[in-house]
């Protein structure tokens, strides 16, 4: 995901230059499992600082489910919108003084290359919602025997009933 922009930070400012990105991510992040290659557009403005690049990309991939531990797939999009800066002035050849804003994530380096791929491992990641569920309704797991309640249910699963709860029970069956 490496983009060279010396031709764009000669442009002035506004100017702008739009790709298509088909990329391979099997090897961006162990956290990460990939189903699909990462696909979108992405657009490079030039502005006054440096470079905006904006986007949207798509992937699909395997997630393991919070509630009954399953593997399944998941097709995830999300937005990229990210300035990077660059630390070599494309007309002098001189280092630039970075500013407190700046990550070694959104610099663009002395080749005058911008190189996606951290920011894009860092959007992904939020992209995965933190408790992923293979289906809205999943029953999740027994936590007695371990049984999947999406294949159906256990015999164990009225013994296990909060003690209080097992009080009300009773009181609801006389
Ligand atoms: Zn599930
Ligand atoms: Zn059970």
């Amino acid at each position: 995901m490496r983009y060279n922009v010396a031709q764009l930070l000669k442009d002035e400012t506004g100017q702008f230059r739009q790709y298509a990105l088909h990329e391979d991510i099997r090897a961006l992040d162990p956290g990460i499992v990939p189903l699909s290659a990462l696909d979108g557009r992405i657009q490079m403005i030039r502005t006054a600082d440096g470079i905006l690049v904006t986007g949207t990309l798509r992937v699909s991939v395997e997630l393991t489910c919070s509630r009954c531990a399953e593997l399944f797939s998941t097709a995830l999009q999300f937005k990229l919108e990210e300035e990077f800066r660059p630390t070599i002035d494309i007309v002098t050849g001189a280092a630039l003084p970075l500013t407190v804003d700046d990550e070694p994530a959104t610099q663009i380096d002395e080749h005058h290359i911008i190189d996606l791929t951290e920011v894009v491992r860092q959007d992904l990641l939020l992209a995965i919602p933190p408790s992923p569920v293979c289906r809205s309704k999943c029953a999740g797991l027994c936590p007695t025997c371990g049984k999947n309640w999406n294949e159906g249910r256990c015999d164990c699963t009225h013994d296990e009933l909060d003690p209080r709860l097992q009080v009300l029970k009773q009181l609801l069956d006389e």
